[in-house]
């Protein structure tokens, strides 16, 4: 089983800058199975980048009517579905994913909603399927039904809680998780309504104790903060081991001893290709073009 991160970033202003990516992260290999988590903007192209095939998905995940989690979510339900062809897969999330609800969503099409199974989650419902169970878990944040999850195979949880402000319930609806993830936007003890700052993310850790916690969805104070500082943070108070993600980060679960879990980074294939471009020099390249130009222009008049 593995945890692919397709962005760390999150918040209006890391996503417009693009500062961190923003793709969301992909549950691989879950009872055999491939779920997209969030796609917000530039999942679609951020797999490619990072190497995952984006149409090797069985669910899609969408936590609620932010276009940091929900940009990408039609293109991967065409991804799931080969373009709207064939009956596949399961769209899970909060009601806004599917249906208007006051002045948000719905996020995605009708016609996007037709070809797969389609799962309203809200707090402490359960849906079982033959691969995975789901449960939903509450939020306090902007969409009034926006939702987090714990997704359970064969009695391994990952727990994620997707934007949320801290509020005293929340650790419950993640007790047992053997992963949990969190949308940290702050760094510090600096909170701001609807999402969680380091501090708040060490209470729920020390409330839950997984056995790996892992801190994404970063905001511009907390990428300045450095994440990573972060992340040691929450470790040393909790002795969780505590990793912030980032972009084209994957993690290889042990299931067995979750902690020693492998962190790798994976190749970015898009770095890659605009390095041999910069080997290249540009400059001399057009310099020579002209030379041979103004050869040609003379060679013409003689
Ligand atoms: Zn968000
Ligand atoms: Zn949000």
């Amino acid at each position: 089983m593995k945890l692919t991160f397709l962005g760390s970033g999150g918040g209006r202003f890391t996503t417009i800058s693009q500062k961190r990516m923003t793709g969301g992260f992909r549950i691989e290999d879950f009872g055999g199975k491939n779920y997209q988590i969030d796609p917000g903007p530039g999942a679609l192209v951020r797999s490619y980048q990072f190497g995952v095939n984006p149409t090797k998905i069985d669910g899609v995940f969408i936590s609620h009517s932010h276009t940091d989690h929900y940009n990408d979510a039609e293109i991967f339900i065409e991804a799931m579905t080969k373009g709207m062809t064939r009956n596949n897969g399961i769209i899970m999330g909060s009601q806004t994913i599917f249906d208007k609800f006051q002045q948000w969503g719905p996020a995605i099409s009708s016609y996007h909603k037709s070809n797969s199974k389609n799962l309203i989650l809200t707090p402490n419902k359960i849906a079982r399927f033959p691969k995975f169970t789901i449960k939903g878990t509450a939020t306090k944040h902007g969409d009034p039904t926006g939702v987090g999850f714990q997704i359970e195979n064969n009695g391994f949880k990952i727990s994620y809680t997707s934007d949320t402000e801290y509020f005293d319930e929340l650790a419950k609806y993640h007790k047992n998780a053997d992963i949990l993830i969190g949308s940290v936007l702050r760094p510090g003890v600096r909170s701001i309504r609807g999402h969680m700052c380091t501090d708040n993310f060490i209470e729920i850790v020390e409330q839950v104790k997984p056995s790996l916690a892992i801190m994404t969805h970063f905001g511009f104070k907390m990428i300045l903060a450095n994440p990573v500082e972060e992340a040691i943070r929450v470790s040393k108070k909790t002795g969780v081991r505590t990793l912030a993600a980032f972009d084209g980060m994957r993690v290889d679960i042990n299931e067995k001893y979750p902690e020693r879990s492998k962190m790798i980074r994976l190749k970015d294939r898009f770095a890659n290709r605009l390095k041999q471009e910069e080997v290249y020099p540009l400059n001399f390249e057009t310099k020579q073009n002209k030379r041979r130009n103004n050869k040609n222009n003379y060679a013409k008049f003689n």
